[in-house]
């Protein structure tokens, strides 16, 4: 494609080598697992992918290590149509997710961040004409705080519209501190992050809370799993929009087909509300597949 891709996402890019395990390890204890099996993950590449999936215009900004992890997900990342103008190759590790899944189909996840902690504040600067030129730049939390606050600070001079998942879960005061909330449009959670922002209580009353902080985040949207969405805007009622009912295999990136989804029909010109809907078409579609970018659905496949 030519030109500028119409949806940025500046985030993370792991490759998530995963075990199965009929017993999780205790502290001192070595048990021996299933094959090894490695797939392309980060939060930042998965929505990158969900979106591409679904026809988006889309190019990642991330950051791998010269190794065989760093090739792999490049070349995945070209394999799906994702852009790799904004991609970028540092001496040393790529991120790597060690997941090990037992029997019960509990999992546990240790991340090494690798090259994805050297995207550094500095590094936005470079990003300028492509932020410019993006109808919306989508991030995560899976790169330093201090680079997504810089990208957010670009894209309110540039007034390109912000999608933020506060992922992994932050308190509060991490959220509300700098420039991090006023500019999301929306703000997209699940009840799991929702609840560790408020403290307490249920997701609902952590949306009453999200709303009443000041800045607040220009519109919020949450999750809800096989309930499906609700949507924030201004001051209006928060509006349900339901997921259709499907049969959940694995609900592993549901989350991140969700927001890709999102983030794409908003820059293709969508409205929150119907953008909200797609988005919870393509992450219903995303738990009846094994495993996250695996599991992504092409427009064809959306229930
Ligand atoms: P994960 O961490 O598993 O990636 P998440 O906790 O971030 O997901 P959820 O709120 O569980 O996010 O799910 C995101 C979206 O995926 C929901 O809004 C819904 O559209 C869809 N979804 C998730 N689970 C189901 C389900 N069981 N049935 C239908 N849709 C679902």
């Amino acid at each position: 494609m030519n030109g500028p891709a119409r949806l940025l996402v500046v985030g993370s890019i792991n490759a998530d080598l995963v075990v199965r395990v009929p017993a999780h390890p205790r502290p001192g204890e070595t048990v021996l697992g299933g094959d090894l099996a490695v797939h392309p993950g980060g939060k930042g590449a998965n929505q990158a992918v969900a979106a591409a999936r679904l026809g988006a215009d889309v190019a990642l900004a991330g950051r791998v290590g010269d190794d065989d992890h760093g090739r792999m997900l490049l070349a995945t990342l070209r394999r799906e149509g994702v852009r790799t103008e904004a991609m970028r190759t540092f001496p040393g590790s790529s991120g790597v997710a060690l997941i090990t899944v037992d029997d019960a189909g509990e999992n546990t996840i240790t991340v090494a961040p690798g090259a994805n902690a050297r995207f550094a504040p500095t590094d936005v600067t470079d990003l300028a004409p492509a932020i410019e030129a993006a109808a919306v730049v989508s991030l995560q939390l899976e790169i330093p705080l201090d680079t997504v606050r810089a990208v957010i600070e670009r894209c309110e001079a540039a007034h390109t519209r912000v999608v933020l998942n506060p992922s992994p879960a932050v308190s509060r005061d991490v959220l509300t501190s700098g420039t991090l909330l006023r500019a999301c449009d929306p703000l997209v959670l699940n009840e799991h992050e929702a609840t560790t922002i408020a403290g307490d209580g249920d997701a609902r009353e952590a949306l009453k809370l999200l709303r009443a902080l000041d800045p607040s985040p220009r519109s919020i949207v949450l999750t809800l799993g096989s309930a499906g969405a609700l949507i924030a805007e201004a001051d209006a009622e928060p509006v349900h929009i339901a997921a259709p009912p499907v049969t959940a295999v694995d609900t592993t990136g549901a989350g991140d087909a969700f927001t890709g989804a999102l983030a794409w029909r908003l820059a293709a010109g969508d409205a929150l509300p119907a953008a909200t809907r797609y988005a919870v078409r393509a992450g219903a579609a995303a738990v009846r597949r094994a495993g996250a970018q695996s599991s992504y659905p092409t427009p064809d496949e959306l229930p």
